[in-house]
């Protein structure tokens, strides 16, 4: 049998000179060359598709991600990432209380440091524009969610550095149990994950990471099953899933193709925006270090006991403390490199904390997004941290220097491969520049190995899955505003064009 579908008059962007041809069979890829040889794989079924000369590379692969999340975000939380104010943020929050009488209203990605106000959230602004309904927001990182008063209400958390009732403002485990608390119909998550995947598909990301997946893998398994699926999906639960998973003999790689557990996560610290990340120094604007949420001496039991249940841990490490803190742990639990563990984010890494993790074998998950977010003279990094550590932060030069591997993501902050990757091109400072065709192999290749799917997905390459995109233009050679997704495949099947 002939293959199924040739797609040839491309440009490989990390494939052989001269290949120009692709060809497809039974989802996965049968031969990639140069175009005379792969056409006499076809016959008179075969599928012919000419690029005209249009970009070919392998499905992007978000390393790190809220799946969920990012689908709520778009089906039903209150998408303050696009407010211009703070008080544009009040009024979308209540035009949502008002559509939805006696529900929970949640706000997500507001992020002060974009506003004319530059101040949080706190409960007496939420009070006023949700007076008679819980209702709280979430600031862009995750780590900091503020709530009127009737959600307060569902935080049985003591008042301290985590939990704020004066300003309404929730940090850290009480955040992330309030969250978890609120429950949202199967159906609900369900369409948030659907739309998730559509969404993905027309940004040519064919596979993620979901580092949010703890409660939803129900509605995982609805959407899988529904067909409605079009992302391979590689779950990480929260740590403390280690007991069951072990009494349940259930190791990395569980699944299929389309939605597998990969591994667990543990949050060390929290981030730079919420002040929460632990620093070695203070920040800039108060006294605090940030602090950290687990000790080193229990991450390193944590981490001997996966490598023995033969799962793979990420742990979530943003300020040089807490990497401190990862690579002591790391270090004492004899961590093996064939384990593959993962630092998430590695902000704030020094130099000679990367020459460690170089050694030790783990594998570093970074968001080049971050960058424009946040990097750069009057960024909400400078304002934090000061200019100097503003200046080495996000060191993704420093990482490849080593030949740690390096996996991107976007911690949907938004996603978005090709942003992120313009990002990094011509980043404000030295140590964050990536080059091309190692920005588009972290957001390949690099993310497929974070996951232990390299020789599966991300490559175009015999054998491998067929999930592909094809850009506008070649991105070596085009300005990147001219770059856009055209068309994605997932298993050889077409799940985007764009018209
Ligand atoms: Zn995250």
């Amino acid at each position: 049998m002939g293959a199924e579908l040739i797609v040839h008059g491309c440009v490989l962007p990390l494939g052989e000179p001269g290949h120009d041809a692709v060809a497809i069979r039974c989802g996965r890829i049968q031969a990639v060359g140069p175009r005379e040889s792969v056409l006499r794989l076809g016959d008179e079924s075969t599928v012919l598709l000419d690029l005209t000369g249009k970009a070919l590379l392998p499905g992007f692969f978000d390393a790190h991600t809220h799946f969920l999340q990012t689908g709520l975000e778009l089906t039903y939380y209150v998408n303050l990432a696009a407010a211009r104010s703070l008080s544009d943020a009040l009024d979308m929050l209540a035009e949502a209380a008002h559509k939805r009488p006696g529900q929970w209203v949640v706000g997500r990605g507001w992020d002060e440091s974009r506003w004319r106000e530059r101040r949080y959230l706190e409960r007496q602004d939420l009070d006023r524009a949700i007076p008679r309904q819980p209702g709280c927001a979430v600031r862009v990182d995750g780590h900091l969610v503020a709530c009127n008063t009737l959600a307060l209400a569902h935080c049985s958390a003591p008042d301290g550095e985590l939990v704020d009732r004066e300003r309404g403002h929730l940090r850290e485990t009480p955040a992330w149990e309030l969250l978890t608390s609120i429950r949202l119909d199967r159906e609900v998550e369900v369409e948030a994950l659907a739309e998730a995947s559509r969404h993905a598909a027309g940004l040519g990301i064919t596979s993620v990471a979901e580092m949010g997946g703890g409660t939803a893998l129900k509605a995982y398994q609805a959407t899988r099953r529904r067909g409605l699926l079009q992302t391979r999906a590689f779950v990480y639960l929260p740590w403390q899933s280690l007991r069951s998973l072990s009494e349940l003999n259930i190791e990395r790689g569980f699944g299929d193709d389309k939605l597998r557990l990969a591994g667990l996560k543990v949050f060390l610290d929290g981030s730079v925006g919420a002040a929460s990340a632990a620093l070695m120094e203070p920040y800039a604007e108060g006294e605090g270090r940030g602090s950290l949420l687990v000790e080193g001496g229990e991450l390193a039991k944590l981490w001997r006991t996966a490598g023995q249940e033969g799962l793979q841990l990420a742990v979530h490490a943003i300020g040089d403390r807490a990497i401190e803190t990862a690579l002591g742990a790391a270090d004492a639990a004899g961590i093996v490199r064939e384990e593959r563990h993962r630092l998430e984010h590695l902000e704030l890494a020094t130099s000679e904390q990367l020459d460690r993790m170089a050694e030790l074998g783990l594998v570093a998950s970074m968001q080049p997004n971050f960058v424009a977010n946040w990097s750069g003279r009057g960024g909400m990094y400078e304002s934090r941290l000061g200019a100097a550590r503003d200046a080495r932060i996000d060191p993704h030069a420093w990482v490849i220097a080593r030949g740690i591997p390096l996996a991107f993501g976007s911690d949907g902050m938004p996603m978005g491969a090709l942003s992120g990757i313009a990002a990094v091109l011509a980043p404000p400072h030295e140590p964050q520049r990536v080059g091309l065709e190692d920005a588009l192999q972290a957001y390949t290749s690099g993310a497929a190995l974070a996951a232990f799917a390299e020789g599966e997905v991300g490559q175009v390459a015999e054998g491998f899955r067929a999930d592909l995109v094809v850009l506008s233009a070649d991105p070596r050679t085009a300005p990147h505003e001219q770059v856009r997704v055209e068309m994605t495949f997932l298993g050889g099947r077409r799940v985007f064009e764009r018209r």
